[in-house]
Parts: C-alpha cells; structure tokens; sequence
C-alpha cells in the first residue's frame, strides 16, 4: 500500500471524535498528529510537513478557512475538509481556497478513510505523472506534449476551450472542483457570467469523451459544488463492453 506511513495532521476540537479519527489512521498504519487549536495545527504543520490535513471548519481560535488558505499559500499537501451539515457555503468557500475534498458529520470512518487515500493516491500519481505529457484514465488518453486526446484508441476533436477545460480536469483529476475554480482557470478575470457557457463546454465535453454521455463516469457532477474528474476508471475493457 502506498500510503502506508503517511502522516495526517488531524485538526479537530471535539475530543471523542479527534480520538476516533487518531485510532483508526494509526489501526491503517497512518502516523498521526493531532490539535484541536487552528494556530497549533500551522505551527505543526510548519514543522512536521505531514502528507495530507483533516480539517474541521469550526475550531475555537483560527477558522478552518484561515487554517485551508495559509496551508494553500505555501504548500500543496491534500486538504480534506470535515464539515458541519447545512454549511454548505463554507464547505464550498473552502474548497474555492484549495481544499481538495470534503466530508460532511456526521461521517462514517470508512468514508474518512477511502477519501483519504484518494487524496493521496491523487498527488502520488501527480508526483509521478509531473515529467510525463501522456495521462491514461480509463479509455481517455490526454498527450499534453501535442495536446491529441484519444478515446478507445480513436482521436477526437476538441475546441480549443474544450481541451482546456480537459486538460485541468485530467491535471486535478479526484479532486473536486467548484464551478467557480473551473471559470477562474478557464477565463481569469473575465470569467464573470460565464457560468452558463461552463456548463455548455462541460455537456459538449462529455459529448465527445463519455462513451455515454448520458451516464458520465469520468467528468462526475457534485451537486451544489460542482464537478470530479473520476481517478478511479482503470479497466478500459469495462468501457468497451459497454458500448453498445
Ligand atoms: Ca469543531
């Protein structure tokens, strides 16, 4: 297992839950720090450099969303998000902020778990995949050198606006976007009521890389947040069998 020994800074306020989060990461073999403290979690975090943060939004000094944008303006470590049920604007501001993920309490441990090691597994590949121009995801192949796409081996065509937007959902694939990142990648300063024509690019896109785009499994819809480009597509053969 790859992320066996990572270190997860756990940054949690309420005791019983900060103790049941630190038990199963060690009983997974994670290495585990822990505060319940907003400005103890950047000092660790400073010093310890752990490979991915648990980070609940509600703490008593530092907000998590001061906690998620310092940690972003240094560093890309995964951010994982423990959010409150009904705060949605705040699990949606935190990821604007670069939050990788997120998880709503009340959460079953295994759920923690599984997006954690998507988040790892996510910057392992990144790590990997840095000195490489050729992405496989499932039947999608992306050659950022000559910027080809193949799908199921056959070429495909896409606007120069299509690509782009591919080309940022293969780069942060697993990870969840928020609209409002997508239009800010896409057109910077300009992206001002252009929601509209992201969900138009997005449709388009699924068009011509879903084998069917009417159940999309790799660009994925998050309702209310916005959208993850799956990492989890491996078997090419399971596409093709579908297609009818
Ligand atoms: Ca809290």
């Amino acid at each position: 297992m790859a992320s066996l020994g990572a270190t997860v800074l756990v940054v949690e306020d309420e005791p019983e839950l900060a103790g049941a989060l630190e038990r199963s990461l060690i009983a997974h073999g994670y290495q585990v720090l822990s505060t319940g403290s907003g400005q103890e979690a950047l000092e660790l975090f400073a010093r310890a450099h752990p490979d991915l943060v648990l980070l609940d939004l509600l703490l008593p000094d530092l907000s998590g969303l001061e906690v998620c944008r310092r940690i972003r303006s240094v560093s890309s470590t995964p951010i994982i998000v423990l959010s409150v049920k009904n705060s949605e604007h705040d699990k949606v501001e935190a990821l604007d902020l670069g939050a990788d993920d997120y998880v709503a309490k009340p959460f079953g441990i295994a759920e923690v778990l599984a997006r954690i090691r998507v988040a790892l597994r996510r910057m392992e590949r990144q790590d990997r995949h840095s000195l490489e121009e050729r992405l496989r995801i499932g039947p999608l192949v992306v050659d950022l050198g000559s910027r080809r796409v193949l799908v199921n081996g056959r070429e495909v065509a896409l606007t120069p606006t299509e690509y782009e937007l591919l080309r940022i959902f293969v780069m942060h694939r697993g990870k969840l976007l928020t609209r409002q990142m997508l239009l800010q990648m896409l057109w910077g300063a300009s992206s001002h009521d252009r929601m509209h024509s992201l969900h138009v690019y997005v449709a388009q896109l699924r068009q011509k890389i879903e084998p069917r785009p009417g159940e999309p499994r790799l660009i994925l819809t998050i309702p209310g947040v916005g959208y993850r480009f799956s990492d989890e597509v491996e078997a090419a053969g399971e596409f093709d069998s579908r297609q009818s």
